[in-house]
């Protein structure tokens, strides 16, 4: 083609209504006098809201531009193994409202749930629709500030002490410590019990899920205030942000005292492989994940909750969080190691030096903190906060700064 392979790119602003109102208009450089909700900024080439790459030719939407030419922009191997379109979205998201309580499908749920949903004639974007495509959606985000999520099922031994000292909870199965007491060490057991133990939850009456989180709520509210490092302050939190129509109750409010309450400190990692539920509940991340729209909900939201299907994805493993640093490679880069071939993160912390690496698929460099250029051949383009580039395949690429600046790298992960 000719063409370079090398482009800056437009992110794509998503004003979700749980967005905050000033970390991303400042990341972008731009003013936000109406307060509008900013929630999420895509870098990639999602068909619904596509970045916009500055060609030659002008500014094309880069799906349309990569689908022009796939095996130009991905390469051949990328091309081949996740098909003509970009396999992974890389995102900052500023999180001021918590986000519903969900998991992601395995590559293998979503294929036969999509076509399952398909085959009843259920429309792609049906707000009663679980699979919108049929890929798999692991996810990995690190923080840009501090920021506060759920993620996993907590030890079962805490699930049961939070039991023990909660009798609008214990109701819920009174038997709950004995049952652990008997499954011992054994992890199907435990899993078993855990699953047991989530399905009774769903599955409560919507009279009983009344009944006993009003109760609870009013024993929390009349020991307000709790830190953000307690589950009861998400929990009050979560009552105000998702009243339901006539009182009722979002049964999510259980999930929170049941899984990892986590803080991340800035530039610390979570990965979302299928199965594992989570929540972001505040605070900025850069978040990359697969190219899909698959998301199981399980509470705290207003959108359609499949009890069914959630069962059928959700893992019920427990355990403590497992919070990636990074791992350090070489000129200062970290690299946040996750099984997910779909893509891989790392960070560069660049302190008036420059470094070269070379591509082997697409590549996006996303600046968070002051500027920095890539260049190709001696073209560059100049990055400050907010900015990103599209880097092709077979590029060997210059990163530099002049000072100080913060560079996100997106790629391909390939090997699991
Ligand atoms: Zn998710």
């Amino acid at each position: 083609m000719g063409e370079p392979r090398l482009l800056r790119i437009r992110p794509a602003v998503q004003h979700y209504e749980w967005g905050g109102t000033e970390a991303l208009p400042a990341l972008l450089g731009i003013d936000n006098p109406e307060g509008r909700p900013f929630a999420e900024l895509w870098y990639g080439a999602h068909p619904r809201a596509p970045s916009i790459a500055e060609t030659p030719r002008g500014g094309a939407p880069l799906d349309a531009l990569i689908a022009e030419d796939p095996a130009g922009w991905l390469g051949e191997a990328a091309a081949a193994r996740f098909g003509p379109a970009l396999p992974f979205l890389l995102k900052v998201l500023d999180a001021r409202k918590m986000l519903s309580i969900q998991a992601h499908p395995s590559r293998e749920q979503a294929r036969k749930g999509f076509e399952r949903e398909n085959a009843m004639g259920l429309p792609v974007h049906a707000p009663h629709r679980n699979y919108r495509d049929r890929n798999h959606k692991p996810e990995i985000h690190a923080a840009l500030g501090g920021f506060w999520l759920l993620h996993g099922f907590r030890p079962l031994e805490e699930i049961a002490a939070w039991l023990e000292r909660t009798p609008e909870a214990r109701a819920v199965m009174p038997d709950f410590r004995e049952r652990l007491r008997d499954a011992g060490a054994d992890r199907q057991r435990r899993a078993a019990l855990l699953r047991a133990l989530y399905t009774h939850i769903l599955h409560l009456p919507q009279e009983r899920v009344d009944e006993l989180l009003d109760a609870l709520l009013a024993r929390l509210e009349d020991a307000a205030p709790w830190p953000p490092s307690s589950p009861e302050h998400w929990a009050l939190r979560a009552a105000r942000q998702f009243p339901m129509p006539g009182g009722r109750r979002d049964r999510g409010i259980f999930s929170i005292f049941l899984l990892n309450l986590v803080h991340l400190r800035p530039g610390q990692a979570t990965f979302q492989p299928a199965g594992v539920l989570h929540a972001y509940l505040e605070g900025t991340t850069v978040e990359l994940m697969a190219n899909s729209d698959n998301v199981l909900r399980g509470g705290l939201t207003p959108k359609h909750v499949d009890v069914a299907e959630l069962l059928h994805v959700v893992r019920f493993d427990d355990g403590p969080c497992t919070v990636l640093d990074g791992e350090p490679a070489a000129d200062g880069e970290r690299v946040y190691r996750a099984p997910a071939e779909d893509f891989e993160l790392s960070s560069f912390v660049l302190e008036r030096r420059t470094v070269t690496r070379k591509t082997d698929g697409p590549e996006i460099l996303l600046v968070t903190e002051g500027a920095a250029s890539v260049s190709v051949e001696g073209t560059g383009i100049g990055l400050t906060r907010g900015q990103a580039a599209l880097a092709g395949p077979g590029l060997r690429y210059e990163l530099s700064s002049p000072g100080r600046a913060a560079v996100w790298r997106a790629k391909v992960g390939w090997k699991v």
